[in-house]
């Protein structure tokens, strides 16, 4: 587990060796190994000097998440992490040189276990990162990481890294003072038995919070410019989380008490509060569906099996938008070809001239390195702009994205079809036109399959695969090798109105306007979008996609569906909107006015069109109507077929319209509540505010049967049924 080996100038190397892992972490039988080999080379008297590093590409990838999820008893963990800071004090106090050579990234356990270092260097490795990323999935660093961080590089420094889970590049890490050297690769190991020689000579090697007089970088927790700062940071975490995150809470917790006390002191505050995180749902949701959950989507239980993957050379899209554009960009800086296809030459151009755009905003941010400008300039030559079909010879799958007009698609989709290979996957970027209906189109309906991207497609990481009935095992698995192949993450539905994301996220805004229609102050509804932990409220959001857009949908779906279809409350309010003219923010006006160059606003006359009720409902009220409303359409998809694993729904929600990622996506935060608890309380809303919330039998039956949607309950890792 970790190599211990000791040369004839006393110099011990400890070096992280995980046996049948790729990459080192931190886990109890790793932490144990640990503290083993600390204790040897501390008592061992031959032991002058340690160096500590790795035999694997990464010094230490983070913690073991497996093993988080899994714990579920505060005394053995607690018992754990105090041994390891224990050991890790015991290292750095030991008397002995301490350096740390790091031939890839240190991230979470990894960099708190360098921290312990007297001197850090790392090897200038392109994709190596440093950090503290626990914060992303509810966590808190455990093993020194609030202690040691601020005393190392200061409060100030340290709290942006600890609250926002930055993982910095080696370069930046050396700026930030995290780490003390940055050399080529594989020279780390030689630099640092240099220093460790020269600290021999030196004699005495402390930590700088270990020596008298030591004072905090930066400034002291209690002066009073510091206590000032952490109120501000106390607003900001609570104004960005709504209180509905422990985690950032408990890392500003961390770093206050623990910065006002010695370093064993808080160290003890930080195991205290790491094991209080550790055990919260809203860890074990988050570890759940934003780690487990996303590396699994489009793995082999969502593609068939046994068939070979699709290397992709070259594609083709067509339409090039605002979609169309964004796909170009992503698919080229992704190493592929892609012809780029519009009406005009101008219309093909100004798709291309949107991937220059993108890079330049990049350069102008100075993030760019030559190979970096260079790849830049590859990845433009890499995008062919044009008008003649004849540029998709070649493609091996070709995505439309032109109008949202059925008969347009299918003359695209035929003209496609006569310059592809027969065996040529066609995706169509439809968001509410049916795979199936595209699909007669086309003299080849198997290899027709739906690719969903949203916008900006540069930014959002989901890509919904849609199946149609006719939609072939191979074309799925190879859409699903493309979308791997792009670096996004999908999930995998069938066709149906709507599909899964816009069907679910449209219930949340016209939940919102549904309030709105009760007499509830707008106000109100969009705060409680916020502190139900969406993004935006839904009158704001309604104003991003247009109260037109939903009005149009309303309609086409009571024309296709007859008396079948059911209409939300919320549909009125949008109607009314568009009638209006305030069709959103696109024209400036929606249910806020936008004044140029100032911050919008709410529209004065919403009071007159939607008098307030003289009752307003608490805002813990409008919380569980907006949430509630997600999961149980959430839940009607899977009753329905229109989609096949909780996974994909959680993921989906979380990744494709910012569902609340505490609850870990909406049938996540089913379980959480119990299924017979979540039938219950449909039951009630369902008495209250109508038919939309009564549960589907599906969750009836489950709450008989005593099942959840994962298998062993809100913290189950194993893979959702
Ligand atoms: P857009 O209007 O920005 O772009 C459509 C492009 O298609 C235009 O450049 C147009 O010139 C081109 N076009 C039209 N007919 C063509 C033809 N016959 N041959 C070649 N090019 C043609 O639209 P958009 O927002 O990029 O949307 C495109 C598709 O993506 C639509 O199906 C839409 O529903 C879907 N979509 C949009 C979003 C979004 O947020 N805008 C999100 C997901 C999916």
């Amino acid at each position: 587990m970790i190599d211990f080996t000791l040369d004839a100038d006393g110099i011990a190397t400890l070096s992280w060796n995980m046996p049948g892992r790729g990459q080192n972490v931190m886990n109890q039988a790793s932490c144990d190994a640990l503290c083993e080999a600390i204790a040897r080379a501390v008592a061992e008297p031959a032991v002058k000097a340690i160096l500590m590093t790795s035999a694997k590409p990464d010094f230490i990838a983070g913690g073991d998440l497996a093993w988080l999820l899994a714990a579920h008893d505060a005394a053995p963990l607690f018992a754990q992490v105090t041994r390891l800071h224990r050991a890790l004090r015991a290292l750095e106090n030991c008397g002995k040189p301490v350096a740390m050579a790091l031939p890839g990234s240190a991230l979470g356990g990894g960099l708190e276990v360098a921290l312990c270092g007297h001197y850090r260097v790392a090897a200038d490795a392109a994709g190596a990162r440093f950090g503290l990323p626990e914060v992303g999935l509810g966590l808190l660093p455990g093993g020194g990481g609030t202690q040691r961080l601020p005393r190392l590089i200061g409060i100030e420094k340290a709290l942006p890294l600890l609250l926002e889970g930055r993982r910095l590049t080696a370069a930046e890490a050396l700026k930030a003072g995290i780490l003390d050297a940055v050399v080529p690769i594989g020279t780390e190991a030689a630099t640092a038995c240099a220093w460790l020689q020269l600290a021999l000579l030196a004699g005495g090697t402390h930590q700088p919070w270990d020596l008298k007089g030591y004072q905090t970088p930066g400034g002291a927790m209690a002066s009073p410019a510091m206590q000032q700062r952490m109120m501000a940071a106390n607003a900001m975490v609570r104004a960005t989380t709504h209180g509905n995150y422990p985690a950032p809470k408990n890392i500003l917790s961390c770093v206050y008490e623990g910065m006002l006390t010695d370093l064993d002191t808080g160290l003890t505050t930080e195991a205290r509060y790491f094991v209080h995180t550790v055990l919260t749902p809203q860890a074990k949701c988050m570890i759940r569906t934003l780690f487990f959950s996303m590396n699994e989507a489009g793995k082999p239980a969502a593609r068939p099996a046994g068939l070979p993957t699709q290397r992709y050379s070259k594609i083709g899209v067509i339409g090039a938008g605002m979609m169309g554009a964004g796909i170009a960009y992503v698919a080229a800086r992704a190493g592929l070809q892609v012809a780029l296809l519009d009406r005009t030459q101008d219309a093909a151009d100004h798709g291309k001239a949107h991937a220059r755009a993108l890079l330049d905003r990049r350069r102008a941010r100075g993030q760019d390195t030559p190979a970096q400008l260079d790849q830049a300039r590859a990845l433009l030559g890499r995008i062919a702009a044009g008008t003649d079909y004849a540029l998709l010879d070649g493609a091996q799958l070709v995505i439309e994205a032109v109008f949202e007009d059925r008969a347009t698609k299918a003359a695209v989709i035929r003209g496609a079809e006569a310059v592809l290979a027969p065996d040529a996957v066609l995706a169509s970027n439809t968001s509410t036109l049916p795979i199936d209906g595209l699909a007669e189109a086309s003299a080849r309906p198997d290899h027709v399959i739906g690719l969903h991207f949203f916008s900006p497609v540069d930014k959002m990481k989901l890509v919904e695969v849609v199946v149609g009935r006719r939609t072939s095992g191979a074309t799925l698995a190879r859409a699903l090798d493309l979308v791997r192949a792009l670096g996004m993450t999908p999930i995998v539905v069938n066709d149906a109105r709507g599909f899964y994301t816009s069907r679910v996220f449209s219930t949340y805004v016209l939940e919102g306007l549904a309030m709105l229609a009760e007499g509830v102050a707008p106000a109100l509804i969009d705060n409680a979008g916020l502190q139900a932990g969406m993004p935006v409220g839904p009158l704001a959001l309604t104003d991003e996609v247009s109260s037109q857009l939903l009005d149009r949908i309303d309609r086409q779906s009571a024309r296709d569906l007859g008396a079948d279809y059911q209409r939300r409350p919320g549909q009125e309010v949008a109607a009314t909107m568009a009638a209006l003219g305030r069709i959103g923010k696109k024209a400036g006006l929606g249910f806020y006015d936008y004044p140029a160059g100032a911050k919008k606003r709410l529209w004065p006359g919403l009071g007159e069109l939607y008098p307030r009720a003289a009752r307003q409902p608490n805002v813990a009220q409008l919380v569980e109507r907006l949430t509630v409303v997600q999961a149980v359409e959430a839940a009607r998809c899977m009753e329905e077929g229109v989609l096949t694993t909780a996974r994909d729904a959680d993921v989906g929600a979380i990744l494709g319209w910012g569902f609340p990622a505490f609850l870990g996506g909406p049938l996540s935060m089913v379980d959480g509540a119990g299924l017979a608890a979540f039938v219950a309380r449909c039951e009630r809303l369902a008495a209250a505010h109508g038919p939309r919330f009564a549960a589907p039998a599906l969750l009836a039956t489950m709450a008989e049967q005593g099942l959840s949607f994962y298998p062993a309950g809100p913290d189950s890792a194993a893979t959702p049924a």
